[in-house]
């Protein structure tokens, strides 16, 4: 029997690849992506047999996967960032589970998109943090915005992918903002690592003009009550303010 490598390839460029994701697919002879993905690892895939599939087709992917590897073949599934964030990871555990399929599945992590957007934003996920998909596709909104308060009122930093439905994206802004009632720093990362990448700082009043920029590249990160902006990073203290004094740099030494 083959096998199935669910492999994350982070969020697009080369450098924030894994060894172990690229050791995964030299050792697949299957790749099965979506057509976007595909184009981001082609120059991996040389000489395998690629089979490309549309945004919405994530079951035709895992039962194509699934039977290449129970016709003897090494699969790999890839996911943008890490497979288990909104990734494959979960679709082909599932469906090999529901059709008592016994096959070998590896997941490869890779950087998700909260990681690699927050690097670029300074420090903002340096307390507890939040991740929701604003996708609507699979989960209804009503259900979507019930956790978006939730997040917000437990204060932690909260990081929306997904935010393409604009009236859900403003509501869940609307949201955070009225829980939240203080001006926190908003970032907003279009494709980062990838060549277009653009980085946008603002706070809950202001992240409004960059809603044009807002594709489904965009991920967006709401810091916490005590998050704050300085040298235009967003930072958000671990809390060792609390215990120590940071004003200790002699600048003059
Ligand atoms: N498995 C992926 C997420 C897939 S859902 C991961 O772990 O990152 C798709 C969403 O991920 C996008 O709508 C966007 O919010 C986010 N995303 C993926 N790649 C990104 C990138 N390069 N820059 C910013 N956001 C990205």
């Amino acid at each position: 029997m083959g096998k199935i490598y669910v492999v994350g390839i982070g969020p697009g460029g080369k450098e924030a690849r894994t060894l172990e994701m690229l050791e995964a697919i030299k050792e697949s002879d299957v790749i099965v992506a979506y057509t976007t993905y595909a184009k981001l690892i082609q120059d991996l895939t040389d000489g395998k047999e690629v089979i490309t599939a549309k945004m919405k087709e994530e079951v035709f992917r895992a039962k194509v996967a699934i039977e290449k590897a129970l016709q003897g073949h090494t699969v790999a599934v890839i996911s943008s960032g890490d497979p288990q964030v909104y990734g494959m990871a979960g679709l082909i555990y599932d469906m090999a589970c529901k059709n008592n399929v016994n096959v070998e599945i590896q997941i490869i992590p890779g950087i998700t998109a909260a990681n690699a957007v927050a690097a670029k934003l300074g420090s903002p996920l340096s307390m507890d943090f939040a991740v929701i998909s604003l996708s609507d596709l699979l989960i209804p909104s009503e259900e979507i915005l019930n956790r978006v308060r939730k997040a917000a009122e437990g204060d932690f930093v909260i990081v929306l992918y997904n935010p393409i439905n604009k009236p859900l994206l403003l509501e869940a802004m609307r949201i955070i903002k009225e829980v939240k009632g203080i001006d926190v720093p908003v970032g907003i990362v279009k494709s980062a690592y990838r060549e277009d990448e653009e980085i946008m700082i603002a706070t809950l009043s202001t992240w409004e003009k960059f809603l044009n920029k807002i594709n489904m590249i965009t991920t967006i990160i709401v810091g916490n009550s005590k998050s704050y902006i300085c040298n235009n990073k967003i930072i958000t203290p671990r809390g060792y303010e609390r215990r120590y004094d940071l004003h200790v740099i002699d600048s003059n030494s």
